[in-house]
């Protein structure tokens, strides 16, 4: 999540206020960020990245995130018609070996090579590909950067708080606060936007055909391969079982959603019944 970080200096100087709502008539949140400086360096950073060559892979990897980027477009009540349209998007194969992968606003999605031994089938693939979509569908790195730069300014406001206090005292306060801002603001908001990716993802991966139910399969089993050492795509997210129940709740309104999808294109037969 590095890319954050750089996206965080520059779109501070873009400094814009603005509540929004998550797709689905969710939580309202605070961006403070300009998209487009965001999805610029966001861009840079991209860029920047070593690509694995493996065209076989690329070329599954780019089928199935098309068809996820259209139904998180087009999905009803969770999507977001506003993203770029499948063709836009630059998705890649990253030669990274960490199991990793991740979609930038703007437009953009990078796998690991590393992530693919997870990725068997299409549909572990569909879960993957989707839950990062609706990362961005929500907007979660403008809103993490946006409590990161409220969180540096608490801090300033701290350090001249203190001012006239002895040296020690103060840096005693800018580390309680930094403690506090961290665990008590940037954390929970993090496993939120877990929950909401995979809620959303779940809607997505169902909207473009996929069986939701490989979600629940596909990070029951990819939690269990952590015990060796967490990889870092699962640093911030929930509990496993936390998780898994989030995705059981949100599993009907899925299977409601990928009938849905696939009466609309059943063409009608006129005949058998
Ligand atoms: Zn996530």
């Amino acid at each position: 999540m590095t890319w954050l970080r750089a996206a965080a200096l520059a779109a501070a100087a873009a400094l814009l206020g603005g509540c929004q709502t998550v797709p689905g008539g969710g939580r309202s949140q605070l961006i403070l960020v300009d998209d487009d400086a965001l999805a610029r360096e966001a861009g840079e950073a991209f860029a920047q990245m070593p690509r694995a060559r493996d065209e076989a892979a690329l070329a599954r990897i780019r089928a199935v995130a098309r068809k996820v980027i259209a139904a998180a477009r087009t999905c009803p009540k969770y999507g977001d018609p506003s993203l770029p349209p499948p063709e836009r998007w630059e998705i890649v194969l990253v030669d990274d070996p960490t199991p990793n992968a991740f979609a930038m606003p703007g437009g953009r999605i990078g796998v690991h090579r590393g992530m693919l031994p997870f990725l068997p089938t299409d549909g572990d693939l569909a879960t993957v590909l989707s839950h990062e979509v609706a990362h961005v569908a929500c907007r979660h790195g403008a809103e993490r950067v946006s409590q990161g730069l409220l969180a540096a300014l608490g801090a300033v406001a701290v350090d001249q708080a203190m001012a006239d206090k002895p040296a020690s005292r103060r840096q005693e306060a800018l580390a309680l606060y930094g403690a506090a801002a961290t665990l008590g603001v940037i954390l929970p908001y993090s496993r939120d936007h877990e929950s909401e990716a995979d809620r959303l993802g779940m809607a997505y991966m169902a909207r473009a055909g996929y069986d939701p139910t490989a979600a629940i399969a596909f990070w029951r089993r990819f939690a269990a391969s952590k015990e060796g050492g967490a990889p870092e795509f699962l640093s911030t997210h929930p509990s496993d079982k936390t998780r898994v129940r989030g995705l059981e709740a949100m599993l009907p309104e899925a299977l409601a959603i990928r009938n849905e999808a696939q009466r609309a294109s059943t063409p009608p037969t006129g005949a058998s019944r």
